[in-house]
């Protein structure tokens, strides 16, 4: 048997990188600030009071109910608390779970790159192959034509939308490209909406699961480290038709099995009673968005344009810096005290495109100004 190849990701690479140096991190994506302080209340309450044992495999109760009502009041989606939901450690295991009960040895996935980096490893682990879809920047869309290219052999899609690094938003006509191509070819339909909250205040996230011809084919994953700005807790979910939830859970039972309860009592409190929270949220992570891409413009930076997660992305070719994204990201945070992510990492393969940054935004004013002052020095030097 050959071995899977395990190296460091590039988001603790550059997160060592940015320790080391004293540099501003904005490579890897968490925001400065921590959630609403009731949720954090209620989970030190949970911690003193209790319960301190292994909650229900597929989830409490309560963060099962509560995520059936949250989904039927701010998507239109009907999932039931005792049949549709596994709670899972953090989106990562509601992927793995998946990616694990679904895909069979030899099986074909569609993986739309720039992709979220554990998708691929956890895709070969299943036994499957990778079939990649290239998108390019600056638009970074998604088209039939490219869907069907490579969905002769494909068995499951992996759809990020908002998308990490992007922060685009699929349109209607992406959503339609999908659907037609999942039925098809019959796919099942792996929908990575961990950033479905973190997105314009007015632009309303459309889950691929609310397409009611894609009934019964689409796992729909969520993350409370993103919705409430808590990535270090790791409560995420699996969302789907029974049947295949059944398949997902009894993946996930034998993966983590649960996570703590005192957690899962503080998200449910959250998705209950802080719906108004996410508002401030959002419009507070707009502002930081701006200010970064306002600052990075003035400074000479080509900001592509981004409209949901905590992520921009700039491009070099197209700021007059003849570097590739990983040697201007080392040169960044070696000798100018700020940390990115080069987006080729978001490829496998030769080729990717290499002249786009991705940068994190949902940090402090001061923070984020002092990382603008310094990019504006760097691109001084480089350009
Ligand atoms: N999917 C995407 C697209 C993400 O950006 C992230 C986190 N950055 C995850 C999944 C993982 O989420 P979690 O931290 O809840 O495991």
């Amino acid at each position: 048997m050959t071995a899977i190849a395990v190296t460091t990701t590039i988001f603790e690479y550059m997160s060592a990188k940015a320790a080391a140096s004293g540099a501003i991190n904005l490579g890897q994506g968490f925001p400065d600030s921590c959630g609403p302080p009731s949720v954090r209340q209620a989970a030190a309450k949970a911690v003193l009071d209790g319960p301190h044992h292994y909650p229900r495999m597929r989830g409490t109760d309560s963060l099962r109910a509560a995520l059936a009502g949250f989904y039927a009041d701010t998507q239109r989606l009907h999932y039931d608390s005792a049949t549709d939901i596994v709670v899972t450690s953090g989106a990562t295991e509601a992927l793995a779970s998946a990616i694990l009960a679904l895909v069979e040895p030899g099986d074909g996935v569609i993986v739309i790159e720039p992709a979220y980096d554990a998708y691929g490893p956890l895709v070969r682990r299943a036994g499957g192959k990778v079939l990649p879809l290239r998108l390019h920047p600056p638009h970074w869309r998604l088209t039939g034509d490219a869907l069907e290219a490579v969905a002769g052999n494909a068995r499951v899609i992996l759809v990020n939308d908002p998308a990490n690094p992007t922060g685009r938003m699929l349109d209607a006509d992406e959503r339609a490209a999908l659907r037609d191509v999942a039925l098809a070819h019959d796919l099942i339909v792996i929908a990575d909406e961990v950033w479905e909250e973190v997105r314009p205040d007015q632009r309303l996230h459309v889950s691929l699961a609310a397409d009611p011809a894609l009934d019964g084919r689409v796992v729909k994953i969520g993350s409370a480290g993103k919705i409430f700005e808590l990535t270090g807790w790791k409560i995420g979910w699996a969302m789907a038709a029974a049947p295949l939830a059944a398949r997902v859970a009894a993946t996930h039972q034998y993966l983590t099995f649960t996570s703590s309860p005192a957690l899962q009592q503080a998200i449910a409190h959250g998705l209950d009673t802080e719906r108004l929270w996410l508002g401030t949220m959002r419009k507070q992570v707009e502002a930081g968005r701006t200010r970064l891409a306002q600052g990075l413009s003035e400074a000479g930076y080509a900001v592509l344009p981004s409209a949901a997660t905590w992520f921009l992305c700039v491009d070099l070719a197209a700021s007059g810096i003849p570097l590739s994204d990983r040697q201007f990201c080392d040169t960044i945070v070696e000798r100018f005290g700020v940390a990115g992510i080069p987006v080729s990492a978001f490829y496998e393969g030769e080729g990717a495109p290499a002249n786009v940054v991705r940068f994190c935004h949902a940090k402090a004013e001061p923070t984020v100004d002092a990382a603008i002052n310094r990019l504006a020095t760097a691109r001084k030097a480089m350009a």
